[in-house]
């Protein structure tokens, strides 16, 4: 009975409009619902929270509840964009930003400012915060992501941990992670990895749920169909769910 239900709150959500279709989990502080928005850019929503990540694209939350927290990983462009903060953060939304991230935002936008670096945590009201290092292998100061600039995050949502990866490889950091209930891990290439490092990466931290994201490259899209099968052919206790982050618009 239960399993219906969900199924029919899914298929409801999803016919309701495909691109602000979410899943929900059940935590201590009430559902969390799980949205991907478009590429880097998503959603994720308690009733006391709202919670954006990388907002790229002001018409993709045109119908969303506007944020309480906006996290930014990095200063590239398919992450960070002045224009969307402003357009949709509310007086008291808190950003939470590493170093480099701060010093492009104008003076206006720092009066709620929350600078974290790599395995710095905070609590907020609802939630935890720790900041995740990414970056690319081999370490070098050419990389497209350095060791140190950007961040990673893993929340802490009514004892429900959710990682978000940022660009990165499949870094020590990230293999080592613990009690991950959901993940959203990248994989296009050049910029971060390919789905065979994303799925080694993920069967060393064994994250109860994935979601490939971020996962449009130079050469079009990653095959994250081949990702689900090499996560799956090990662990079958992993479930990838494969949706779409590249709606039309
Ligand atoms: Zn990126």
């Amino acid at each position: 009975m239960k399993a219906l239900l969900y199924f029919i709150l899914v298929v409801f959500a999803g016919n309701a409009n495909a691109q602000d279709s979410a899943d929900v989990m059940t935590t201590k502080i009430g559902n969390l619902s799980i949205q991907p928005i478009h590429h880097a850019s998503l959603i994720l929503t308690i009733p006391s929270l709202t919670i954006y990540a990388d907002p790229v694209g002001i018409d993709y939350f045109k119908n969303e509840k506007a944020p309480d927290i906006i996290l930014i990983t990095d200063i590239h462009g398919d992450h960070f964009d002045i224009k969307t903060i402003e357009a949709l953060k509310k007086e008291s939304t808190l950003l939470i930003v590493p170093q480099v991230v701060a010093d492009k935002l104008p003076e206006a936008d720092k009066t709620n400012l929350l600078v974290m670096k790599n395995d710095q945590q905070v609590t907020k009201p609802g939630i935890s915060i720790q900041a995740i290092p990414m970056y690319n292998l081999p370490e070098s100061p050419a990389a497209m992501h350095t060791k140190g600039r950007g961040n990673g995050y893993v929340l802490g949502i009514g004892e429900k941990n959710i990682y978000i990866s940022g660009d990165t490889q499949g870094i020590p950091e990230m293999r080592s992670l613990k009690n991950i209930d959901i993940a959203f891990v990248c994989m296009n290439l050049p910029y971060t990895m390919d789905v065979k490092e994303a799925a080694n990466a993920v069967l060393a931290f064994k994250p109860k749920i994935v979601y490939p994201y971020h996962y449009r490259g130079k050469e079009g899209f990653s095959d994250t169909t081949e990702f689900k099968k090499r996560v799956e052919a090990v662990d079958k206790d992993i479930e990838v769910r494969l949706r779409n982050w590249y709606p039309e618009k």
